[in-house]
């Protein structure tokens, strides 16, 4: 009966060893799929948090990373008790600081109590943050052979950490690696498809809009301005004689004055739903939203006194002997029947009309009113 007995005990015994192996495999594959199912650090690293806590004890959980620029390492996430302490840096040359010894060297270790001697990791047993802890275990993060940075839990109560303990924060430190740089891959990602979708749309030369993200932007609000019914009108933008320009100073002395040229325009164009634009060659094209013929007019006006203003020479102009340009002015209030391509061949043709009566001036229309403006008015 006692050996039967001793039997049954040491059953039960290797049962719950192999349901605790069980749960723990059970918890750490969790954590390996619900990582690389999101791409978020702070949900990463509270979701790492959560399952720790089921896997040990865990009263303390921080994830330092390195960070180049300071020569530190800083705390991305530091929970005491499910309240998030204040982020603490410490730098590399600081030796009472376990993190930092477990990042240069590398190593993971336990620490179980109070009184226990620490001096191979650090100078002294401070804690830079929250309560200091009797037990505790450090595992540095590893990814493709370099530190990263640093996983620790700790707990308030001794002697709860050993060699299982400390595998088992091995693997969720090289899974939590493995989501940082899956993160931090994707986040430069994104910036360089931002970077990359701006350049697309700017002109090289001027660094305003390009014609493609113009023609793209017209299509959207000429749908908002037939539902409002709201005027939208174009300005088409000419150098006056600039073959001219370019044949008496040079090309690079052209580009130059393409390039004040598109500050100028931008400078007098007031409202942020305005959009200036490199049409090809030194042709400009400027969208006014719910802007009428009048409102359209002012502005195209400044404009030309503008450029008049900034005194370019230009010897080779048989306007004022300075560089000048013409506009051409068209307002539509969108209706079903027309479309952008209209608005832009309008004030092309109001362009050819301001050349034609002169140059350095403005020529508009509103479909039946016509205005004749220049600058010598
Ligand atoms: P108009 O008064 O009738 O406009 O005469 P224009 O000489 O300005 O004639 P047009 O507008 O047809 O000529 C455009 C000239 O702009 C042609 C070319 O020499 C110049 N151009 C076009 N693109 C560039 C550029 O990127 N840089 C420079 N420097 N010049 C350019
Ligand atoms: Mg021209």
């Amino acid at each position: 009966k006692e050996s039967y007995r001793i039997l049954n005990a040491e059953l039960e015994h290797q049962t719950k060893n192999l349901r605790d192996a069980y749960s723990t495999l059970k918890a750490v594959s969790d954590i390996g799929k619900q990582l690389t199912a999101t791409l978020d650090l702070p949900t990463i690293y509270r979701s790492v948090n959560h399952h720790v806590k089921s896997l040990m004890p865990c009263d303390v959980f921080g994830v330092a990373l390195y960070n180049e620029v300071g020569n530190s390492i800083e705390y991305q996430y530091l929970v005491e008790d499910d309240t998030s302490l204040e982020s603490s840096t410490i730098p590399l040359n600081q030796k009472s600081s376990f993190a930092v010894y477990c990042f240069k060297n590398s190593e993971s270790f336990i620490v179980n109590t109070m009184n226990e001697d620490t001096s191979q990791y650090t100078d002294g047993r401070s804690s830079s943050f929250g309560n200091a802890m009797p037990a505790f275990m450090f595992h540095p993060l590893i990814l493709r052979g370099n530190t990263i940075g640093v996983l620790t839990v700790q707990s308030k109560k001794e002697n709860v950490y050993n060699d299982n303990t400390l595998t088992v924060l091995g693997i969720v430190a090289s899974y939590l690696s493995i989501a940082i740089s899956n993160a931090k891959n994707a986040e430069n990602m994104q910036s360089l498809n931002r970077e990359l979708s701006l350049l697309s749309k700017k002109d090289g030369l001027t660094g305003i809009f390009n014609k493609r993200y113009f023609n793209e932007t017209i299509s959207n609000l000429w749908y908002y301005a037939m539902r409002n019914q709201e005027p939208l009108s174009i300005l088409m933008v000419d150098i006056d004689c600039f073959k001219e320009y370019n044949d008496l100073y040079g090309h690079l002395a052209g580009d130059k004055v393409l390039k004040t040229k598109s500050v100028i325009l931008e400078k007098n164009v007031k409202r942020s739903s305005d959009i200036v634009a490199r049409f090809g060659g030194d042709e400009f094209i400027i969208l006014l939203s719910n802007t009428d013929s009048n409102g359209a007019v002012q502005v195209a006006d400044t404009i030309v006194a503008a450029i008049n203003d900034g005194q370019i020479i230009h010897e080779g102009s048989p306007i004022s002997g300075y560089l000048t340009l013409s506009i051409g002015c068209a307002t539509m209030i969108p209706q079903a029947d027309s479309s952008p391509s209209q608005l832009i061949e309008k004030s092309d043709l109001c362009l050819l009309m301001a050349k034609k009566s002169g140059r350095n001036g403005v020529h508009a229309t509103n479909d039946s009113i016509v205005i004749n403006h220049s600058s010598s008015d």
